[in-house]
C-alpha cells in the first residue's frame, strides 16, 4: 500500500534501527520504546492486522513467531519476553499494517493494560 508506513520501511524507503530481515519479514528496534528491549516484527505483504489474514498467510505467520524468538536471543532477552498484537482500534492499534511487539529486560506485569 502506497500510503502504508510499515510498507515504507520495509521496502527501505523509510529508515528504520533493523534487526533482522528477508523476503518475508523485517524486524526493528520500535521507535517508543515500552521496555528496555522492544522491537516489531512486520511482515513485508500488507495486512492489516489477524483479521486480514487467510490460509495462505499461516506460514508468515510461523516465521513472525520463530524469527522473534531467533531475534530475541540475539538480543539477550531469551529468558523472558512478551509478544503482542494489538489487534483493532480498540486493543490500541495505531499502524493499519499487522506487526508483533517483543518486550524485553523488564519484570511483565499481568494481566497487561
Ligand atoms: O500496535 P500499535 O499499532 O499501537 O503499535 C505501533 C508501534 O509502532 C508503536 O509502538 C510505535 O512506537 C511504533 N512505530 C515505530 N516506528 C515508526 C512509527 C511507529 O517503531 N516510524
Amino acid at each position: 500500500m502506497s500510503d502504508c508506513l510499515f510498507c515504507k520501511i520495509a521496502a527501505g524507503e523509510i529508515p528504520a534501527q533493523k534487526l533482522y530481515e528477508d523476503d518475508d519479514v523485517i524486524a526493528f528496534w520500535d521507535i517508543s520504546p515500552a521496555a528496555p528491549k522492544h522491537f516489531l516484527i512486520v511482515p513485508k505483504k500488507h495486512r492489516i492486522n489477524l483479521s486480514d489474514l487467510s490460509e495462505e498467510d499461516d506460514r508468515l505467520i510461523g516465521k513472525m513467531m520463530r524469527v522473534s524468538a531467533q531475534v530475541a536471543e540475539e538480543n539477550g532477552i531469551e529468558k523472558g519476553y512478551r509478544t503482542i498484537i494489538n489487534n483493532g482500534a480498540d486493543a490500541g492499534q495505531v499502524i493499519f499494517h499487522l506487526h508483533m511487539h517483543v518486550l524485553g529486560g523488564r519484570p511483565m506485569g499481568w494481566p497487561p493494560g
